[in-house]
């Protein structure tokens, strides 16, 4: 089993973020020595640097889908690694649309790249950026990492896909956004870790009259996204070594807490859970493995800046 270190900069479900909430999607890996982050949700860049992380360390970044919860921040990610001193190309893959997200962005900044080009000496933006858009099966095969994607369900979007990490024996899925999804347990077999969204029900009502535009809302939740059971049913189908919950919905509502999200996992899950939130810590390092989860079981040195 090889090293590894999962952060969760982001946890919340939806672009919306409300005083004192949680943020939207994003989380950092470090896996085989890559420095990897999955989704870009607003305040990736913030969560990327309070993790302790350089942005010029930026590596490979991973977009699962084009909504905003998942990729409003990653041309201002990039475009602040670049004025932080970013030395290095940084490949981001992503589905079809991607190379005109980023297009259009660093359009909408070319006052502001071509002035620093020319003013501070600094490398082209435009050329440190390879932009990759996938579809489902193999996304990238680098010494020993590999990533899979696989097609979820997650409409009205059709390009949306969970992704597989593999790292010498240690694997790491994200099930991306998607409905109660059967084939996601197969494409998740034997993990280390599936990272699964999931929604509260009894939530789900109060963040629909919270949020005012009432049943379109709703409609469109219960048709893309898995409730908490369901997650623990994929993760129960696949074996996975810990169940991560997150892209929570709702993800700040007062009156549910970890216990809830708990309880109804449990109704298919028995195994290892971590209900995520902003800034929580998963480390695996070798044979010290059983140890570090330990720690974070103990809500102790793993939760850094939670
Ligand atoms: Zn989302
Ligand atoms: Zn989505």
């Amino acid at each position: 089993m090889s090293k590894y270190r999962i952060v969760l900069l982001g946890t919340k479900g939806g672009p919306a973020i409300r005083p004192g909430g949680p943020w939207p999607t994003s989380t950092l890996v470090e896996l085989g020595g890559r420095t990897i982050v999955v989704d870009c949700g607003l305040g990736v860049t913030r969560g990327v640097t309070d993790a302790g992380l350089s942005l010029k360390a930026l590596d490979l970044i991973f977009i699962t889908h084009l909504h905003s919860d998942h990729v409003l921040e990653l041309g201002a990610l990039l475009h602040t690694a670049w004025t932080a001193g970013l030395a290095t190309p940084v490949k981001v893959f992503g589905p079809a649309g991607l190379n005109r997200y980023w297009q259009g962005f660093v359009q909408a900044l070319e006052f502001d790249i071509e002035i620093r080009i020319i003013d501070e000496g600094r490398p082209d933006l435009r050329e440190m950026v390879e932009v990759v858009e996938f579809g489902e099966g193999e996304v990238l095969r680098d010494g020993d990492l590999s990533v899979t994607a696989l097609r979820v369900d997650h409409p009205p979007v059709t390009e949306c896909f969970a992704l597989r990490f593999e790292h010498q024996g240690t694997a790491i899925v994200f099930s991306a956004d998607t409905a109660f999804f059967p084939p996601l347990a197969d494409f998740a077999r034997g993990a280390d870790i599936l990272l699964h969204e999931a929604m509260l029900e009894e939530g789900v009502e109060r963040l629909v009259a919270r949020t005012g535009n009432g049943a379109r809302l709703r409609e469109h939740l219960m048709a893309s996204h898995s409730l908490a059971g369901e997650a623990g049913t994929i993760a129960a189908r696949a074996g996975v070594g810990r169940l991560v919950l997150n892209h929570l919905i709702p993800a700040d509502d007062p009156e549910i807490g970890e216990a809830d999200w708990v309880e109804a996992v449990r109704k298919t899950w028995n195994g290892t859970l971590t209900i995520g939130r902003d800034g929580l810590v998963v480390v695996v390092e070798g044979d010290d493995a059983r140890n570090r989860e330990d720690l974070h079981e103990t809500g102790d040195a793993e939760e850094r800046f939670a």
